[in-house]
């Protein structure tokens, strides 16, 4: 739905084209639309976050710069304190980077499909978008080209592994785009902890003062509504993110549940590699049902079958069950992004699917 014409005649020209943000969430037994970890925090975990939160001091501010928390974050990825800094989310820093480094006569280079954030961030800063489309099958991105355009943009994002399409960039490909683009590379592994862990660019950052690394506790780490991400590159790049950040942006009790989390990592990390598993077996599930399925190192998987849309829809209302719809984005013609859940929740998933589609909703 669009703005109001009066009030569009008030805002800047690049907010006057956007939407208010709407996520069409539907609530449901199983959610496995947002890709949040949804394996439940052990007893102790929960016990130990709500003393930390019961101690908050609420009539304090905040630490602005979390120091705890950054040399917490920055001990456990081997980096300097200074080469750190954390957000309301990955998505708060998204935004900085696109404040500080785009803007009028700025230039993206973007890699759909992948996170729309970046495309809307860009768009209400009115940095310009070169969007260089993944192959349409494979979903790999053009290598050749991206460098080509990289060779005078201000930022390229690269998502590793890929949302929604799962997929890891490899270094090689990070390293030359560091070398090539006159700008900033932010590679953004949300996901990062779903993967290898030799696929991270976190090792290339010494060498590279203008890469960026973005990640997050709401995926792995299950706290999603902590709204708690960080940011590692060069001191001088993590200077540029203290300069234009709102001094309180991350409060005092999302800042005590991080620590937390980050004390109980083992047993979080523990619960990835379950994830992992049951990410393998139901890719396989799926894909003896007759959908095709993309390999992922993430979280969820991507998923085409015929008919998407409806499917989506029954999946809802008569299992309560939600996925993500991008049957109708550009490239993902057809495609659902399932969630990897819980054994239960994955098996709902299963069982619902293998209904449907011998029902021959599909066909
Ligand atoms: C979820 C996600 C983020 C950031 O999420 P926050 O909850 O804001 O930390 C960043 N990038 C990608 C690709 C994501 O999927």
């Amino acid at each position: 739905m669009a703005l109001s014409p009066w009030v569009q005649s008030l805002v800047r020209k690049e907010v006057a084209s956007l939407e208010p943000y709407d996520p069409a969430f539907t609530p449901c037994d199983v959610n496995l639309s947002a890709n949040e970890n949804t394996w439940p925090h052990s007893e102790v975990f929960r016990q130990d976050l709500d003393l930390a939160l019961s101690q908050v001091q609420v009539h304090r501010y905040p630490d602005p710069l979390a120091h705890n928390l950054k040399n917490s974050l920055a001990q456990w990825l081997g980096v300097a304190p200074e080469a750190v800094i954390v957000g309301n989310g990955g998505d708060e820093l998204l935004f900085n980077l696109f404040l500080a480094f785009g803007g009028p006569g700025k230039t993206l280079v973007n890699l759909p499909p992948t996170f729309s954030v970046y495309e809307l961030y860009s768009q209400l800063l009115g940095t310009r978008v070169v969007n260089v489309w993944r192959d349409p099958e494979t979903f790999a991105p053009l290598w050749d080209q991206t460098l080509k355009d990289a060779a005078s943009a201000d930022i390229v994002v690269v998502t590793s592994p890929n949302n929604p399409t799962g997929d890891l960039a490899p270094l090689d490909r990070i390293r030359e785009l560091c070398e090539c683009c006159p700008g900033v590379v932010m590679v953004d592994e949300a996901y990062g902890e779903f993967a290898s862990p030799d696929s991270s660019a976190m090792p290339l950052l010494g060498r590279h003062p203008r890469l960026m690394v973005l990640k997050t506790l709401s995926k792995a780490f299950g706290l999603a509504g902590a709204r708690l991400g960080y940011v590692a590159a060069s001191p001088e790049i993590i200077d540029v993110f203290a300069a234009v950040r709102q001094p309180y942006s991350v409060n005092s009790f999302s800042q005590a549940a991080a620590q937390v989390a980050l004390s109980h990592k083992g047993e979080l990390l523990k619960t990835v590699a379950s994830i992992c598993q049951e990410r393998a077996s139901l890719a396989q599930q799926l894909r003896a049902l007759g959908c095709e399925v993309w390999d992922s190192e993430a979280n969820f998987l991507m998923v085409r079958l015929r008919h998407a849309h409806q499917i989506r829809q029954a999946l809802i209302d008569r299992y309560s069950i939600l996925v993500r719809d991008f049957s109708h984005s550009p490239g993902l013609r057809d495609c659902l992004r399932i969630t990897v859940g819980t054994p239960e929740e994955n098996r709902s998933v299963i069982k619902a699917f293998r209904e449907l589609l011998s029902q021959g909703t599909s066909s």
